[in-house]
């Protein structure tokens, strides 16, 4: 240590935002006296280990252990810098999902902050003393320049365009207007479509009820964590507004959490339609500079609701006093890059940071949630209707893809000119191609799965690398000119829609592929909405929380599909996605008392189906609870994945310059390190256990199993650290997933 010199240094300890693993800041940087206002959250550029990069000051000291004239000043601080409490957060996040500081702090930069965010600026005319005395008969002034000043007067500053730019600066040159380029807010679009977005209804009962167990704990000011359990058109939407009422009223600011905007226009627009501007809206279908300009307003204060999806938990609002998170089941929450944090345990810490309630809601809610929070429940639909009836239909031993009840149920809407959903949770024409020769299978070069044929593309897809093929005519093996196509996928269905319904009943379907472009999604989902009949096809995102009228039938094609996965969550997931295709079924006046749901399956004795089809996700819930109590799943237990991957041996890549002799090797030598690393902590290690290839890498998975979730996080974190740079060297990539979904 040096003593301190005479006048004390302000010395910034700032993460440099490099995201290798090897790299740990914090790092001290000496301020210079005009950077006085540097302050925890600051965003400086510095130079560090010979580059230039971006840093985030998460401390200021008076000392430090290097001598002062040893430290580097930073080149420049870049304003606004991100809010003290959210560097805490990233703090929090980097040990909680085994990441490193620098990654966490990049979740809660300013959007734009790495640039290409340009400014907008915009001529804005203002009435100076000499306006107002011409106005007052000082000066001449003919009818029209009267009519501008006067304008100017009534309204204050405006944008000159909107009144004349040539007149304008004719007023300027006599000294009776000011002109001046000022920022401009970029502000995204209003997403209002739907209906219904009137003034708020009176409450029913059950909701009053759970709103008042809301404003309770808000006007508390303690905090309190809540679960809406809410059959689907029980109004959850309506309760969220409320309490966002409240807590706007009260002075403090509000976070809503939905899942993907695209899918969920109708909830954001409720909340613009009820709210105003006082609404931001972050998500990354909008350009940078209108996200930029949005975190901004959130900022300074001048919005105090956010609405987005799990990005949004991190918008920058000052004194949050309520967080909601909508659809809380939706898999959407979880981030799939690294930090893989799932933004509902972030808003549960967000709003233990600031006092605030938690209001998580769901139809379909995750047995975690329903322990962990206060429930309040919601038991019938606003209208008063009943749950359509949920039938199973035994596909075993069926011989075309559509059941006889299911082919005779679209038949019956055809006749009616109604509305039906159908769901098959399988994109493409058909699931795999295989020569009739000799067997062939058409598999991806890069991952261990067969590919995907996209008709209309005429291309082979892979699902999970994107790698794209055009489609076969003959086998690559032995020629022959007999594929098959086995399985069939959202594009085949389709087809055979439109062949079987003619012009009667249009056709439209939703799905990654389908809705591809910009805005594709939203015009699909209104098309769907506006028309008087048809049929939309698609993936788990038909199930997603639309609110449409009219709605008859709901048919699931495939319900084995999610049940297959295997995965713990895979009942769970089932369970959800009827209850939540069943949600769209039967809503508004006109759906006709025959509204139902048709689930087709290879497994009709499941139980999670069989709680779907009784529209009982108490039973459910329950059953979940006991069966993951035995096995010591969540929230009886945590689990952590960790997955080594090395690049395949292609005749020896070469990785940071050494030729890599075998990744797969590499990869499990690695796997077995960590598992004796981890080992000791107390916590259960299953693996290393072989993964499919994918994207031209091997993998070697571990599973660890924990009853004490802190202890293991930090073992898990301190292994990781402890075999980083040697991962490197070796070309192995380890990702760590705390919470897999
Ligand atoms: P959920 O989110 O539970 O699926 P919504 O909030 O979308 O349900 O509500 C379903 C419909 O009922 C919406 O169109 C909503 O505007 C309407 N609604 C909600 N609460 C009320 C109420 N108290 N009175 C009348 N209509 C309501
Ligand atoms: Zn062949
Ligand atoms: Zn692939």
């Amino acid at each position: 240590m040096h003593a301190p010199s005479a006048s004390p240094q302000l010395i910034a300890r700032v993460e440099p935002l490099t995201l290798t693993r090897a790299v740990r800041g914090p790092f001290d940087y000496r301020l210079r006296p005009e950077q006085s206002d540097v302050s925890v959250g600051s965003l400086l550029r510095v130079k560090f280990n010979h580059r230039t990069t971006l840093a985030v000051v998460l401390e200021l000291a008076t000392e430090s252990e290097l001598a002062p004239d040893r430290l580097a000043e930073p080149d420049a601080v870049l304003p606004p810098g991100v809010p003290a409490d959210l560097v805490a957060l990233a703090g929090w996040i980097a040990v909680e999902y085994c990441s490193t500081p620098a990654r966490a702090l990049t979740l809660v930069l300013p959007p734009g902050t790495a640039g290409g965010v340009s400014r907008k600026r915009a001529l804005v005319a203002e009435l100076t003393s000499a306006g107002a005395g011409a106005l007052r008969g000082e000066g001449p002034l003919n009818d029209r320049q009267r009519a501008v000043l006067e304008a100017l007067e009534r309204d204050g500053p405006t944008l000159a365009a909107a009144l004349g730019t040539p007149m304008l600066r004719r007023l300027e040159g006599r000294g009776l207007v000011a002109m001046a380029l000022s920022d401009q807010r970029r502000r995204p679009a209003s997403t209002a479509i739907g209906r219904r977005l009137a003034g708020a209804p009176a409450l029913t009962g059950e909701q009053q009820a759970a709103l008042d167990a809301v404003l309770g704990a808000l006007s508390a000011r303690a905090g309190g964590r809540f679960l809406l359990h809410g059959v689907t058109g029980s109004g959850k939407t309506e309760v969220y507004l409320r309490a966002v009422q409240e807590t706007l009223a009260a002075g403090r600011g509000a976070i809503v959490l939905v899942p993907e905007i695209a899918l969920t226009p109708q909830t954001v627009g409720r909340f613009q339609a009820r709210f105003g501007d006082v609404v931001a809206v972050l998500h990354s279908g909008l350009g940078l500079g209108e996200r930029h300009d949005e975190w901004l307003r959130l900022r300074s204060g001048e919005a105090r609701v956010c609405v987005g999806p799990r990005s949004a938990v991190f918008a920058p609002l000052a004194d949050i006093g309520l967080i909601v998170v909508d659809e809380e089941h939706d898999a959407s929450y979880k981030h799939e890059g690294d930090p893989r944090y799932d933004a509902r345990s972030v808003a549960v810490r967000r709003a233990e940071q600031h006092g605030a309630v938690l209001l998580a809601g769901s139809a379909t809610p995750r047995p975690e949630s329903a322990v962990a929070l206060t429930r309040l429940r919601l038991q019938s639909r606003i209208d008063r209707r009943s749950l359509p009836p949920v039938e199973l239909l035994d596909m075993r031993g069926a011989h075309h893809s559509l059941h006889p009840r299911t082919r005779m149920a679209l038949a019956d809407v055809r006749a009616a000119g109604g509305k039906a959903i159908v769901l098959l949770n399988r994109r493409g024409w058909s699931n795999f191609l295989c020569c009739r020769g000799c067997g062939h299978v058409w598999m991806c070069p890069n991952c261990d799965v067969a590919l995907v044929l996209h008709r209309a593309a005429d291309q082979l897809a892979c699902h999970h690398c994107g790698h794209r093929r055009r489609a076969p005519n003959r086998c690559d093996e032995c020629g022959s000119v007999a594929v098959a196509r086995h399985g069939s996928g959202t594009e085949s269905v389709e087809q055979e829609f439109r062949e079987a319904f003619g012009q009667e009943l249009p056709v439209f379907r939703l799905d990654a592929d389908a809705t591809s472009g910009k805005g594709r999604l939203t015009s699909t989902l209104a098309a769907f909405e506006a028309a008087p009949a048809g049929v939309l096809v698609g993936t788990q995102m038909v199930a997603k929380g639309h609110d449409f009228d009219g709605v008859s039938l709901g048919v699931v094609l495939d319900a084995d599909q999610t049940l297959r996965f295997p995965d713990f969550r895979a009942e769970e997931r089932t369970f959800a996605l009827i209850t939540q295709l069943a949600g769209r079924v039967g809503r508004g006046a006109d759906s006709g008392p025959a509204a139902k749901v048709l689930v087709q399956t290879l497994a009709p004795d499941a139980e999670s189906l069989a709680f779907a089809a009784r529209h009982d996700s108490d039973g459910f819930l329950a059953a979940e609870l006991t069966r993951r109590k035995l096995l010591g799943y969540p929230p009886h237990g945590s689990l952590i994945r960790i997955v080594c991957s090395g690049p395949e041996a292609s005749g020896g890549s070469v990785v940071n310059g050494a030729a890599v002799a075998n990744g797969a090797a590499e990869a499990l030598a690695l796997a077995t390190r960590l598992h004796a690393l981890i080992a000791p902590s107390g916590a259960t290690v299953l693996g290393p256990a072989p993964l499919f290839r994918l994207r031209g890498r091997s993998r070697s998975q571990l599973v660890i199993k924990s009853s004490d979730r802190p202890a293991t996080v930090l073992a898990v974190g301190a292994a990781v650290d402890e075999i980083a740079a040697d991962a490197v060297r070796r070309g192995v990539s380890v990702s760590v997933d705390v919470d897999p979904q």
